[in-house]
């Protein structure tokens, strides 16, 4: 065993997948510690099958505990707070000091910052929420759905959009599409902007052609009961609201001072470093600036998580054993999105290439639905 300590924040998408790939290749070279407030592993992706019960809640989660007989030590606590002068993690049991820190900690959402959202909006960007719009989605007898975002930017930009296709799907199987009617509001101009205007034109005829109607560029101010809001001075009704709650960086990652003006923190896009030598940002917490791209800054996403993570974690087994080949994170990122019927659209790309981003869109297909049945049956089992 070395005398390094590599400490991983966050036990979620990218987290597993930097601790797993820092076993992996170290074995004894080194400790992995990987600090997790909650028990269980959460797979996000699964949350629009889970709102209309087509997957139970045990099904979309895996014990953490199960990493510690490949010798990753699995911390349950909260992080405290990050120093990286001192380079020590605090929880309220005890001080974890590091040599790397690899800080994967997502976003938290500041649902309190829409006055109202508490209180009247249903989301699935959490376990438990999907959960109780389960429930609502189950006893919903008919009237308007409204279906929105907050704020940007927010993870999986496709979900929302994925979420109003798959709840159309449902209650037209249920033989009650025609006592619904859908809104659909967002502060983006085009459906899923960071994709670019052609692929957003395609999600915008999805939304049409099942009498979804789109309300681009509004803002919510308030959120009220049976009514939404906007700067403007426009309002929606609804019977039933969803909507994406606004994120933010963690508090101990803003405490810590590492975020800069866009609240998340910045890294070199290639290596995930940030300005602190050893300590790197991957997934929902980094900020990745992309000038070429459609978008100033790359969209959250777990396929970014993951690809972040193997790069981190190469590059530090490559720096502890002397030797292997050093890698540069190169932008690739792919997503699903869930059409209904059993169908699912499939869109992958580079997105830092030069000179401007190379995404590819697959239309609907019950092949690309299948190969996300196959992607989640990868992450529950794969990593454990
Ligand atoms: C409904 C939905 C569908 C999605 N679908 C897709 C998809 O199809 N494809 C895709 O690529 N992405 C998808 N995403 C996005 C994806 O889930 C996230 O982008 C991804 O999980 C980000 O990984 P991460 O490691 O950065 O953060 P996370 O996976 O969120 O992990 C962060 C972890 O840090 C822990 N944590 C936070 N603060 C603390 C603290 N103070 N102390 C201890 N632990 C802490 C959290 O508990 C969490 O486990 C979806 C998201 C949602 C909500």
């Amino acid at each position: 065993m070395s005398d390094k300590t590599i400490l991983v924040l966050g036990g979620g998408v990218g987290g597993l997948v930097a601790s797993n790939v820092l076993k992996d290749k170290l074995g004894d070279l080194a400790r992995v510690k990987l600090l997790e407030r909650k028990k269980r592993f959460q797979f996000p992706p699964s949350y629009p099958w889970l709102m209309l019960g087509m997957r139970r809640p045990d099904q979309v989660q895996k014990d953490l505990s199960l990493l510690r007989k490949k010798g990753i030590e699995v911390v349950n606590y909260e992080v405290q707070s990050i120093d990286v002068e001192n380079r020590l993690v605090k929880t309220k049991e005890d001080g974890l000091p590091f040599d790397y820190l690899i800080i994967a900690l997502g976003a938290e959402y500041s649902s309190e910052s829409v006055p109202g959202f508490k209180e009247h909006a249903h989301h699935i960007y959490d376990l438990d929420s999907a959960i109780r719009f389960k429930e609502a989605v189950e006893r919903f007898e008919g009237g308007t759905i409204a279906i929105g975002i907050s704020r940007t930017p927010f993870k999986c930009p496709a979900a929302p959009y994925e979420v109003a296709l798959l709840l159309d799907d449902y209650y037209a199987k249920k033989g009650m599409r025609d006592k619904v009617k859908f809104e659909f509001f967002t502060p983006e101009g085009i459906p899923v902007p960071a994709v670019g205007p052609e692929i957003g034109s395609k999600v915008l005829e999805f939304l049409k052609s099942k009498g979804i109607n789109y309300h681009p560029k509004l803002k919510v101010i308030e959120i009220r009961e049976e009514e939404v809001r906007f700067e403007g001075g426009e309002t929606i009704s609804y019977d039933l609201l969803f909507c994406v709650p606004p994120h933010r960086a963690p508090r101990p990652v803003t405490e810590a001072g590492l975020t800069d003006g866009t609240g998340w923190i910045p890294v070199n896009p290639e290596t995930l470093e940030t300005k602190h030598k050893g300590v790197y940002a991957v997934g929902d917490v980094a900020s990745i600036p992309t000038p070429k791209g459609y978008m100033p800054f790359l969209p959250k996403a777990g396929v970014f998580a993951h690809g972040q993570a193997g790069v981190v974690a190469n590059n530090i087994a490559v720096e502890i054993k002397g030797r292997g080949k050093v890698r540069a994170w190169d932008g690739h990122g792919s997503c699903f999105l869930e059409v209904g019927h059993g169908e699912s659209a499939f869109v992958k790309g580079r997105f830092l290439a030069e000179p401007k981003p190379e995404i590819e869109f697959h239309m609907p297909s019950r092949i690309w639905h299948m190969q996300k049945v196959l992607f989640e049956k990868y992450w529950m089992h794969h990593w454990f």
